[in-house]
């Protein structure tokens, strides 16, 4: 697909602020899912005072040091958390606008970053992929990235995704299957999702992406040990590796691949 160079900054610049927006809404989602509480209803409150907060206290990144990170009411602290979430969903929408620029693919590209953001920070916290999250993910991320072959004239590329999802969800299922102790099937679950954005990139991009989640989570484990923060028994979650090595795939697979295969050949 072709577009207009000119467009890509702007279109860049705008993610950002969409990400600024989708962020704040991130905080409510990662704080509220695995309570199981809505993320409507009610509006934010101060967990400290529960008065609600005001319209102004609730602009990203803004309010928080316009408050200094604290509540307007009460004075309890707010978590830097919280704007950090904020301007990081900004930086990756951002640089998926950069990387995808304006087209078809764009939305699709940004839904998987805002889940990113949100499964991988829940998956820290209580060590759960929720299903109301994930699953969900597999219409969504079907729907738009269809939309985007379609408009695209690639109809290979959709096939390429639903040969990536499955090949991911098998690959995890047997990998749980044999050792059990490992992963868990929310991290099954999420791998087909992965591998649908993967395979419609291209076969390196899915390669790439797939082994790139076992050597990051593999070092990192292993900077554990080596450093006594971990015994072999801690259990570290593995959602954040998949989300980060789907990345890496996303972004860099395709070129990794080919250089790879330049120097095996
Ligand atoms: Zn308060």
């Amino acid at each position: 697909m072709t577009t207009d160079p000119a467009l890509v900054p702007l279109t860049s610049a705008l993610c950002g602020v969409l990400g600024l927006l989708i962020g704040s809404f991130l905080n409510v989602v990662v704080w509220r899912v695995p309570r199981g509480q809505s993320v409507v209803r009610p509006p934010s409150a101060c967990p400290g005072c529960g008065h609600p907060i005001r319209r102004r206290d609730n602009v990203p990144v803004l309010s928080w040091l316009a408050l200094r990170g604290r509540c307007r009411d009460c004075g309890a602290r707010i978590s830097a958390r919280y704007p950090l979430v904020e301007l990081g969903t900004a930086l990756l929408f951002a640089g998926v606008g950069l990387a995808v620029g304006p087209g078809w693919a764009l939305p699709a590209f940004l839904y998987l970053a805002a889940i990113s953001v949100a499964l991988g920070l829940i998956d820290l916290d209580v060590h759960r992929l929720p299903d109301v999250i994930v699953l969900p993910s597999y219409v969504v991320a079907a729907a738009l990235l269809a939309v985007a072959s379609v408009a695209d004239g690639d109809l290979g590329a959709l096939v390429r995704a639903g040969v990536g999802g499955a090949a991911l969800w098998v690959f995890y299922l047997v990998l749980v299957l044999a050792y059990p102790a490992g992963m868990g099937l929310g991290d099954v679950k999420l791998a087909g999702v992965l591998g649908l954005y993967l395979g419609w990139v291209g076969w390196g991009a899915l390669l790439v992406g797939g082994f790139a989640a076992f050597l990051l989570g593999g070092l990192y484990s292993i900077g554990l040990l080596a450093t006594r923060r971990a015994t072999r028994k801690s259990g570290v979650p593995f959602g954040p590796w998949m989300l980060l090595g789907a990345w890496v795939g996303l972004l860099a697979g395709e070129p990794v691949w080919s250089g790879y295969l330049d120097l095996v050949l």
